[in-house]
């Protein structure tokens, strides 16, 4: 993507941050904890397809680079978390397909994601296996021809705590073959598939979150990620680098907002006759240590982005690396933002609480 068209995309989310989302409305949405349907339609529609920049060009998509999308995704997380987790769990559910896909999958799948901007859900979380994927439960058994076959596959199943689960027009299913895990593109709709309540939540209360039960559901063989059994761990694995860089930039969007709002409070509320920003003690303990790391957050996405870009493949301990430290000084801004406005912190229209609640989330999910 071209800087012209960067430079767009960042002011288009300054558009819709002004248009659509106000602070009054990001308040609402978070105290209802109701799922934007039509907004993120909208932004999927052809006036926006603000999901173009996570697709490669040759599928229809912006072909934005790591580095770019790093900072688009910083963008979104900082105007509302559980915005961005929608367009997250997109490209996560478009992922496996985009790494692992037959060359006809990805023509078909991502090119639809691309073109109709279809809600994508990733579903690999179950009751019984979070972090440890590998214990999955859901069963994928073969269904065979006449001439014996694999024809498709018979799916049962549970997948729990997965975003846009009761709102998506396509899931990547995460399910265990004969020769292993596997991920399967099941379409909305099908018969069998059926996701559960959407989840009431501590944060990003705006995002669909929703158990899906899977009972019986068929699913034709040509369906199967890769057409090959028991990739499924190898291509949710391959792209952990990319994906867990998305999450450090959630982490780092939660701590510069936090901070650029204790700033500017900072700099107004006057106590013992100067303004906070002038007490050191003050300052030095809520402020400084925090964007210090917050700024080597930054740094570090930024190299493993620009690295990642260059072609390096097998970052995942980087991204992990990116992702623990920048959510965790993110968590902590975010924390130190509600002391640093004292009572005012406290109360929801500071926002600085919602900040808080949010940015919660980007320690726990993508492991
Ligand atoms: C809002 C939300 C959205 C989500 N969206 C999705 C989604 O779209 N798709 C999807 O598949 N999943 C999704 N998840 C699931 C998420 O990825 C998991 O919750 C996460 O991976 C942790 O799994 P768990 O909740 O089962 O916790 P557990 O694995 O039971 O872990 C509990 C705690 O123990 C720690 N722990 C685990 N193992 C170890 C160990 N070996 N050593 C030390 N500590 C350990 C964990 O870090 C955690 O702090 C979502 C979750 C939430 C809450």
């Amino acid at each position: 993507m071209d800087n012209e068209m960067f430079s767009m995309v960042l002011d288009t989310l300054k558009k819709i941050e002004r248009e659509k989302l106000s602070l009054e409305t990001r308040l609402e949405m978070d105290s209802k904890g109701d799922f934007p349907e039509e907004l993120i339609r909208f932004m999927l529609g052809p006036d926006i397809g603000l999901h173009l920049v996570f697709i490669p060009s040759q599928y229809g998509g912006l072909g934005a680079s790591v580095l770019q999308v790093a900072k688009i995704s910083e963008e979104m997380a900082k105007i509302d978390m559980a915005i961005a987790t929608s367009f997250l769990a997109i490209c996560l559910g478009m992922d496996p397909i985009r790494v692992g896909g037959t060359e006809e999958q990805k023509e078909k799948y991502i090119r639809r994601i691309a073109d109709e901007g279809l809600i994508v859900g990733y579903g690999v979380t179950e009751p019984e296996a979070g972090s440890n994927v590998q214990a999955l439960k859901t069963k994928a058994e073969r269904v065979l021809d006449e001439k014996d076959q694999i024809k498709g596959y018979r799916i049962n199943g549970q997948k729990q705590f997965i975003t846009n689960g009761g709102v998506a027009d396509l899931h990547t299913i995460l399910a265990d073959t004969p020769e292993g895990p596997s991920f399967f593109i099941i379409e909305n709709g099908t018969e069998g598939l059926l996701p559960g309540k959407h989840e009431d939540k501590h944060g990003i209360r705006a995002s669909n979150t929703a158990p899906i039960t899977l009972e019986d559901v068929y699913v034709p063989a040509e369906n199967l990620v890769g057409c090959v059994e028991g990739d499924g761990l190898k291509q949710a694995n391959r792209v952990f680098g990319y994906t867990r860089l998305m999450v450090a930039t959630f982490g780092l969007a939660a701590g510069m907002s936090s901070l650029e709002k204790v700033i500017s409070y900072a700099k107004e509320r006057i106590q013992f006759g100067k303004p906070l920003t002038q007490k050191q003690g003050y300052t030095h303990k809520l402020l400084v240590p925090n964007a210090v790391r917050l700024e080597a957050a930054r740094a570090y996405i930024e190299e493993i982005a620009t690295r990642i870009d260059s072609g390096e493949e097998d970052l995942q301990v980087e991204g992990s690396i990116a992702k623990y430290f920048a959510t965790e000084v993110g968590d902590a801004m975010a924390n130190d933002g509600i002391q640093a406005l004292g009572g005012y912190g406290y109360i929801r229209e500071y926002e600085v609480e919602k900040i808080k609640r949010d940015a919660k989330i980007a320690t726990i999910f993508e492991g």
